[in-house]
């Protein structure tokens, strides 16, 4: 028997960056059991997800082949203004995925035994320096020769192993939404399809396009329009958001009809005032919208011992980079290659610099792309960086890119 056969890795979240590094490191030998906290499905959290090359690379790496049915074509983007012109146009072709249908193609590759639900880990013990005990909060406890913090954003793997490193405030939240394509009247449908559409308001941009339907239905009617408007708000405003009105705060995300109907028509106002009328008829079809505050989150280091951190869990870089999934998917299958090596401590090494310098890049660009979102009143023409990332051209072309790598390249 070769050496993986006999060691057990545990991963912890069972989302794109678990599922990516299940699927790599069986494929390799090893015995790896996918622990996730999650009793339900997690096909159903509904997010639009921007498909390029580098996505498609890292489905046929993990033995899923893309196919035309990977969600909805888009030709082109556009931005509309104010009064509801065009008054920016781009072709890019791109297929607009879904979260859950990427999501399913990946699941169908873990048996359901070595997908373990309604594991939430708690705590890791060192036995030595080659196993690990790990304990989890339905009472089970396992011992692994390796855990993989796969557990996103607020990764309770990262916080046992790099507290300090903590997800830092963007400054913006974006209220997003989902519609059924069969609310949107004919004449708006026909001006979406085919097109990523953008909006411009001061403290932020809106985009929305479509996306596959429940089942993952690609055809016209049975699709849904997501859309994302990124707004200003200080960290208190957030707090003030994330509070539903019994006065309960819900740092990691307020549940969407605990959300207090005063925001959601403060909202609609502000979209009003600022959106296109095409936009505003979107937001108001969509009858529950919920938000997201927007983070950084970047670590030290990714390999503590026998503990290594991938995907957001590492470094979450804000959606407007269109890379999170690529960046989990790459930052598995290189790590899966690095443990398989014959010279392991050598191939790690080297696996640690490159994905963090990637994943730092991914950060910057974030950044960037978001050094406009400022207060109502703001002067971007004031600030170089904040007026080059609101320009029509760069704007629509740089956000959830055909192509990221062309624009990373500057960062790496
Ligand atoms: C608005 C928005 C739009 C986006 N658009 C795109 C896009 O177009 N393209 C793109 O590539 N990416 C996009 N992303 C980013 C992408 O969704 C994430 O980067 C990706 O889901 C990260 O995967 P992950 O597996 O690392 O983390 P997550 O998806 O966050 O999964 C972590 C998992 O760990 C589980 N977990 C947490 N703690 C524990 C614990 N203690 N024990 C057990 N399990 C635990 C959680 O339940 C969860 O299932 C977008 C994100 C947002 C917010």
């Amino acid at each position: 028997m070769n050496r993986e056969s006999f060691e057990r890795v545990a991963i912890i979240g069972g989302s794109m960056a678990g599922l990516f590094a299940a699927i790599n490191l069986q494929a390799l030998g090893f015995n790896v059991t996918v622990f996730e906290r999650s009793k339900e499905s997690l096909a159903n959290r509904g997010a639009g997800i921007a498909t390029h090359d580098q996505l498609y690379n890292a489905l046929r790496s993990a033995g899923v082949t893309p196919t035309q049915e990977m969600g909805v074509k888009s030709k082109g983007r556009v931005l509309i203004g104010r009064e509801g012109a065009i008054t920016e146009k781009q072709n890019m072709r791109q297929i607009m995925s879904s979260w859950g249908l990427i999501y399913r193609f990946l699941r169908a590759q873990i048996a359901d035994s070595d997908y373990l639900t309604e594991h939430e880990l708690l705590e890791v013990n060192v036995i030595n320096k080659e196993k690990l005990a790990l304990r989890f909060k339905n009472g089970s406890s396992i011992e692994a020769d390796w855990l993989i913090g796969a557990d996103g954003m607020n990764s309770t793997v990262r916080q046992i192993v790099e507290p300090l490193s903590q997800p830092e405030y963007a400054g913006y939240f974006a209220w997003r939404g989902l519609i059924n394509e069969e609310l949107i009247d004919q004449d708006l449908r026909k001006q979406l399809t085919n097109v990523i559409t953008f909006g411009l308001a001061p403290a932020g941009h809106w985009l929305g396009y479509l996306v596959a339907g429940e089942n993952d239905a690609i055809e016209e009617g049975r699709r849904w329009y997501n859309w994302g408007w990124y707004r200003h708000a200080t960290a208190s405003s957030l707090r003030n958001h994330l509070t539903d009105r019994d006065g309960r705060y819900f740092e990691n995300g307020i549940p969407h009809h605990l959300i207090r109907q005063s925001l959601i028509t403060d909202m609609q106002q502000e979209a009003s005032l600022y959106l296109a009328p095409q936009i505003q008829k979107l937001i108001n079809l969509t009858k529950h919208p919920f938000l997201q505050g927007m983070f950084d989150v970047s670590c030290e280091k990714l390999i503590h011992g026998r503990i290594i951190l991938i995907g957001d869990a590492a470094f979450t870089a804000r959606p407007h980079v269109g890379l999170g999934v690529s960046k989990a998917a790459e930052d598995a299958s290189t790590l899966a290659k690095a443990l398989y090596s014959k010279k392991r401590k050598d191939a790690l090494k080297r696996w640690e610099n490159e994905r963090k310098r990637y994943g730092q890049a991914t950060i910057q660009w974030g950044r960037d792309l978001g050094s406009h979102i400022k207060p109502i009143g703001y002067a971007l023409e004031a600030d170089n960086k904040a007026e080059h990332y609101s320009s029509p051209e760069v704007l629509i072309s740089q956000n959830a890119s055909h192509d990221p790598s062309k624009f990373l390249a500057e960062y790496l």
